[in-house]
This record gives C-alpha cells, sequence and structure tokens, in this order.
C-alpha cells in the first residue's frame, strides 16, 4: 500500500468499463454438474432461520433486479443463494460457508441491493462526504474490483451507485469517481481506511457490512485492520448494523474471533462440508524432486494444449522465474503476483481472461474469488503450506457446475506437512486418494506435531463445541515478514 510507504506517488488509471449491457451482462455458462448443487447437504444453525426459497420468484426482488438476474443467465438460484438470500433479507446476521464457485457474490448482493430499492435509497449524488450503505471488502485488487462489476451489474438500471477502491491506483481519480455519489463501497482494507481516515466516507447510514473470504480477512494479515474499521467514528455498533461473511474455508479458531464482528443470534450456513473442496474438480498429485519440476510442468503444458491455465508458485521471485522460463519455451504466459505495478497485474488477468495467454502464473494473490471463465487447469507448481490456500486455489477451476482438473506436484521433502490434510480433502470430496499419499500420511514420518484436526470436518458451527484443539497449527497462518512470499496481499 503506497499509504504506508515512501514510494513514488501512484499514478495508475485503469481503462474507462464499457458502459453497454452486453458488456456488463457478459457471463459463461453454467456446467453440467450445475443442478447436483440440489444435492449438496445443507446445514444452518442458530435460532429461527427463515425458510429456504427454491426460486428467483420467491426472492421478491423488485422488477428492475429481476430483469437483471435474468440477462445475468441465472435461472435458478444455487443453494447458497436459496438460504443466504432470505437469511440476509430477514435482516440477520450471517457466517456463510459454501463450496468456491457456488454462486457466493449474489447471495449477498441481491438481498442488499434489493432491500436499498425497497427503502427507497436516494440515488446518491455529488458531495464532499459519501455516506455509503453498505461495504464490501475483499482481501485483494483483483477481487475487489470483480465483486464491484457484478455489483455494477445487479444495479444495473436502478438508482444505487456502486464505487471501488482499491491500492495501486491514484487516490486522487478513486476519490473523485467516489465524491460523485456512493451507496454501495467496494474495497480492500488498505485503501478503504485510507478514504475513510481521510473523510471522504461517513459511516452513519452504514446498514451493511460484508466480508468477502471472511476467513482471511480475519486472520492475522488483515484482522487490525478490520478491527480498526469497525472501531472507525461513526460505525454502527454490530447491534446497528448487518454483518454478513462469506467464505469457502472457515478455520474454527477464525469461526470464534469472527463472533466478535456478528450480532450473538448471527445464522451459521453450511452448504457442504466446511472448508471442502469442489467436487467438481479432479484432483490429482504427482510426486517430483525439487530439480525435476519445471521439466515436467512443460511436459504437463504440452499435453493439455492451450486449455486455460493457472500454474501457482511459492514466492514472487518463483512465478518471475517460472513465467519468464515458459515464455522462452513458447508458452503464451503472463503473471500475476504482489511485486507487479497494479497495471500489469490487471494487463495479465485481462491477457488471460480473453484468451491471449493461456497461462497465468500466479502466487496465493491469485488464490481466492476470482471467476474468469474456462479455467480449465490449476496446476500446483508449489504446494501451498495451508489445506485451506490449497482448497481456494483448485476453486479457480469447477466454478459454477463446470468440471475442472488440478494437478499438484508433491515434493515429499517439502510438502510432507500438509499429507494428512490433503487425504482429509481428497476423501470428503469423494476423490481417489493415491497410496504413496496416504503412506507419507500415516506413516508418521516429516509430519511432525502437525495434526489436522479431523473434527473440523465433523462439527461445523464453532457454536456448537467442537474440539479446539490444535487449532492453532490448524490455521497455520502463512510466515509473516518472509518478504518473498505473497502473503501481505491487497
Ligand atoms: P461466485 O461463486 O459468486 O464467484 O459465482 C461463480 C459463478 O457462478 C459466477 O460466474 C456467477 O455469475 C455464476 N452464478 C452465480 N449464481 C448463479 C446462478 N444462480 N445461476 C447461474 N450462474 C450463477
Amino acid at each position: 500500500e503506497e499509504i504506508l510507504t515512501h514510494g513514488p506517488k501512484v499514478t495508475y488509471v485503469p481503462p474507462t468499463l464499457p458502459e453497454d449491457e452486453d458488456s456488463i451482462f457478459a457471463h459463461y455458462e453454467k456446467g453440467i454438474n450445475f443442478d447436483k448443487y440440489d444435492d449438496i447437504l445443507v446445514d444452518v444453525s442458530g435460532s429461527n432461520p427463515p425458510q429456504a426459497i427454491m426460486t428467483f420468484e420467491e426472492a421478491a426482488l423488485c422488477g428492475t433486479l429481476r430483469k437483471n438476474v435474468n440477462k445475468s443467465g441465472y435461472i435458478k438460484p444455487t443453494p447458497v443463494q436459496k438460504h443466504g438470500i432470505p437469511i440476509i433479507s430477514a435482516g440477520r446476521d450471517l457466517m456463510a460457508c459454501a463450496q468456491t464457485g457456488s454462486g457466493k457474490t449474489a447471495a449477498f448482493l441481491l438481498p442488499i441491493l434489493q432491500q436499498l430499492m425497497a427503502n427507497g435509497t436516494a440515488a446518491s449524488s455529488f458531495s464532499e462526504q459519501q455516506e455509503p450503505d453498505a461495504i464490501i471488502v475483499a482481501p485483494t485488487r483483483e477481487l475487489i474490483n470483480q465483486i464491484y462489476l457484478e455489483a455494477r451489474k445487479f444495479a444495473f438500471g436502478t438508482c444505487v451507485r456502486p464505487v471501488v477502491v482499491y491500492g495501486g491506483v491514484s487516490t486522487g481519480h478513486q476519490i473523485r469517481d467516489l465524491l460523485k455519489g456512493c451507496n454501495v463501497l467496494c474495497g480492500t482494507p488498505g485503501r478503504l481506511m485510507d478514504v475513510i481516515g481521510k473523510g471522504k466516507v461517513g459511516l452513519a447510514k452504514l446498514r451493511y457490512l460484508v466480508m468477502d473470504e471472511a476467513d482471511r480477512m480475519l486472520d492475522m494479515g488483515f484482522e487490525p485492520e478490520m478491527r480498526r474499521l469497525v472501531g472507525s467514528p461513526g460505525m454502527p455498533s454490530r447491534e446497528n448494523r448487518q454483518t454478513l461473511m462469506f467464505s469457502a474455508t472457515y478455520p474454527e479458531d477464525i469461526q470464534r474471533l469472527a463472533a466478535d464482528f456478528l450480532k450473538t443470534d448471527y445464522l451459521f450456513l453450511a452448504v457442504g462440508v466446511v472448508g471442502g473442496a469442489c467436487s467438481d474438480v479432479e484432483q490429482t498429485f504427482i510426486q517430483v524432486t525439487k530439480f525435476s519440476k519445471r521439466e515436467q510442468l512443460l511436459d504437463l503444458l504440452k499435453t493439455t494444449g492451450t486449455a486455460r491455465t493457472m500454474v501457482f508458485v511459492g514466492t514472487k521471485r518463483q512465478a518471475d522465474f517460472i513465467a519468464t522460463y515458459l515464455c522462452q519455451e513458447k508458452v503464451l504466459t503472463t503473471s500475476i503476483h504482489g511485486d507487479r505495478e497494479q497495471r500489469e497485474r490487471e494487463q495479465a488477468l485481462a491477457d488471460f481472461r480473453i484468451g491471449k495467454c493461456h497461462v497465468l502464473v500466479a502466487t496465493s494473490v491469485a488464490a481466492r474469488g476470482l471467476d474468469i471463465p474456462d479455467v480449465q487447469h490449476v496446476v500446483n507448481f508449489d504446494l501451498p503450506n495451508n489445506i485451506d490456500e490449497y482448497v481456494h486455489r483448485i476453486g479457480r477451476t469447477g466454478r459454477c457446475g463446470n468440471t475442472g482438473r488440478a494437478v499438484s506436484f508433491y515434493d515429499p521433502c517439502a510438502d510432507n506437512q500438509l499429507a494428512r490434510s490433503l487425504v482429509t480433502i481428497l476423501s470428503k470430496a469423494q476423490q481417489e486418494v493415491p497410496s504413496w499419499l496416504e503412506e507419507s500420511a500415516f506413516s508418521g514420518t516429516g509430519s511432525g506435531s502437525f495434526q489436522p484436526p479431523r473434527e473440523r470436518f465433523a462439527s461445523t458451527d464453532s457454536r456448537k463445541g467442537g474440539s479446539f484443539k490444535d487449532m492453532a497449527a490448524w490455521s497455520q497462518p502463512a510466515a509473516l515478514g518472509v518478504n518473498d512470499e505473497d502473503d501481505a496481499w491487497e
């Protein structure tokens, strides 16, 4: 964040967004497994949950919103929408867990926009201080931008004005846009706190606070920022606002911490296994040694041709290194990581989205939330050191009922500590567990004291009193202070 460092002033202004309906409503088709979402077990805990809806008609959306849902190609709600929409419409706080790619964004945007429409939110107009009705936070710039585009799409033709603020872009540019009017403010934490601190955003009218990738927003990296946000002058207390959290993963220690931000009677919604991988992704593992990885990646990419592929690596330097290597080998490759300028990050994502480059080499900065059409293939060149991160990474494919493939390079010398949790994740997602992986998971060699708590999968809502033993070990925050790891996202 440029507000913390004294580097050169950031002057980047992103390209102007297209205004035509075809671009705004562009979407990809749901996949063959979309209807199978309906078979996933759903658990709502907490008192008096409202009844789920079965159709968008039952959501009683106003005419324009309903039309925008149709234009987006949504025919029926996904489970997290069936349950989430009525919970939010009923004014309840929510901690929602649903697998990657299953429609969490619309689950919070639609009921919020509907309430704003129903209560006759005044069209926001120019003012030196904006007072948004809703604030949405997410951990990376690209993800918050994507959420903003979804908000803009669903709010199309209404008086609700969404705005986005994030780091790496000219602050002046974003503030000018903000001051034109803002009902729904989407932001990454650093820039959001910056515009609040500058007095450009007042919190007195805030009714909704949404944390997307909530477990990430509350882990060691971002928790202080979130506490500063809810402690900011004018911020309504948790009793006087609606707080909504969404993610595919929720380590139990984070669930307990999250409760600080929610009303005591919040509802916990679990669609499927909490922290479980998307079952539409075929997961395979290849045993490698550190020195054979590069050639094996090239061999793998030769077999997949021009299938759109994300290759995850452990460090920013490694991302540059592998991207350069693939380019030299004539593979159309680009890369995204936290040391690239925002202009380059956005260009890389755009080139990947339109297929100009079919390989995107990425650090964990691209692990969560990104919804890129036709990503058929995720490669873990380096496995992450945390199982939740693995679940998010492979969730870049297999979205919206489409099928996908994830191939992970497993280096027994480096990845042994992940073996047990991988075995659990694979079996919960009805995937074949390689016998060598099972052996290394339970042979006891090299796994040290790390014992993934299996109870995590038995109990869902941490209020139900699961076992909290080993939770600190489970959440394993990525090593802080290691500059080359891309963990200080935004
Ligand atoms: P999300 O998990 O919110 O990123 O959504 C994943 C993808 O599914 C996005 O491309 C959404 O536009 C799409 N999607 C979400 N809900 C529905 C729905 N009810 N019907 C069809 N597509 C949907």
